[in-house]
């Protein structure tokens, strides 16, 4: 674990400031703009991808009467090298990607930390460089804050900062409660920490994948049915791609907020350990078989486990996958294995009855402790939180 993390504090920007504010993001994209431009020119030409060093000399030239501050301004030609390395990474698995290209008419402007300085009174003072006056904004943060990078970011027609702010990293939580976990896709997350289960109803995410895959469906018809590469068929195929990736950043946000209520529940039932069921190679019961709701179940439940993990680290509680296989079948009482029906789970052996889903996360929180067969003593009934688009998270995105 990483002795220091950065955490993410949104400061509202002023009114008074938005101008300014839209000015700098257009100046952002400009020079990010003239990056992407430089790089795809010198490889279209020369065939070789430019250096970020030698972009960046090359940038930081031509830029030199943008009156910024200059590493705001080598800072947004890291963006883009960004960009262009995850493309060199995804590229590797699916070839026909493409090196990112879109031209920007707005991002997010960025100050390193050499044109951040916090005043005694809580003041962040941003510098434009020498030759602009620096932006001032109250704030009520300590002093001694510790600020890596601030972004200027436009959210729902507001103006924002999201301060990156260092904070050492709790040693491992000292909490000792264990939270098990049970991925799933009409529950995503059902969870037991030893007395109460508690299951997150996948409503709307549900209905968010039955849409994308409704519509894909309906794309992959269409296609199928002119002649590749007319002009419709690409048209199409781009329109295709663009619906993927919105239901994608719908399916994120909708998990993103999942896991971070699931976080917030775990810190206030003092864990200090979650337990998730591997479903990374098995899936009993898979509904649906074919390979493309399977490709996309997977998916899922990778984010979310990489979205538990991460923000379980910044609080120190760890996260164990544990083998789920048979999870679902054990009796959590006897040990017997039987099929489940329907939503309820009944033992034909000894008569213990309890939501299915439930099952799943007793026996991978029993598997964790090693218990081969406990008696669960009188189990509350399963308690459900669903979705909704202001589910509240844990504080790591919030106002200080
Ligand atoms: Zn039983």
């Amino acid at each position: 674990m990483p002795e220091h993390v950065i955490r993410t504090y949104k400061v509202p920007v002023p009114r008074g400031l938005y101008p300014l504010c839209s000015e700098l993001n257009k100046t952002a994209a400009r020079i990010y703009n003239k990056t992407m431009s430089l790089v795809r020119k010198i490889k279209r030409k020369k065939n070789f991808w430019l250096s970020p060093n030698t972009a960046q000399k090359y940038i930081l030239r031509w830029a030199s009467s943008i009156n910024i501050h200059t590493h705001s301004k080598q800072a947004m030609v890291q963006q883009y090298f960004q960009a262009l390395y995850s493309y060199f990474k995804a590229s590797k698995e699916n070839p026909d990607l493409k090196p990112p290209y879109k031209k920007k008419n707005f991002m997010p402007f960025i100050w390193k930390e050499t044109a951040i300085k916090l005043l005694p009174d809580g003041t962040l003072r941003l510098s434009l460089g020498s030759a602009q006056k620096p932006i001032l904004i109250p704030t009520r943060l300590p002093a001694n804050t510790k600020i890596r990078q601030v972004k200027l970011v436009y959210e729902d027609g507001k103006y924002y900062l999201h301060l990156g702010i260092e904070v050492k990293n709790k040693r491992k939580s000292n909490q000792a409660g264990i939270m098990s976990v049970d991925l799933g896709i009409l529950r995503p997350i059902t969870c037991f920490d030893g007395s109460e289960v508690i299951s997150y109803h996948g409503g709307v995410l549900n209905s968010t994948i039955r849409y994308r895959n409704k519509k894909l469906a309906e794309f992959q018809r269409a296609l199928s049915r002119c002649k590749k590469d007319s002009r419709r068929y690409r048209k199409l195929l781009k329109a295709k791609r663009r619906m993927l990736q919105r239901a994608g950043n719908k399916i994120r946000d909708i998990l993103h907020k999942i896991t971070s209520n699931f976080i917030g529940l775990c810190l206030q039932k003092e864990i200090g350990t979650i337990v998730i069921g591997d479903v990374t190679n098995i899936r009993e019961n898979a509904k649906g078989n074919d390979n493309f709701n399977q490709k996309l179940h997977q998916w899922l439940y990778r984010k979310t486990i990489e979205m538990i993990t991460y923000k379980a680290e910044l609080f120190g509680i760890e996260v164990k996958m544990v083998s789920e296989a048979y999870t679902s079948k054990e009796c959590p009482v006897c040990g017997s294995r039987n099929h489940p029906n329907g939503r309820n789970y009944r033992c034909g052996e000894c008569g213990f009855s309890y939501h299915r889903d439930g099952v799943g996360a007793i026996n991978i929180w029993r598997r964790y402790l090693g218990r081969k067969s406990q008696v669960v003593a009188v189990l509350a009934p399963a308690r459900g939180v669903r979705f909704n688009p202001h589910l509240c998270g844990h504080g790591a995105v919030s106002a200080p």
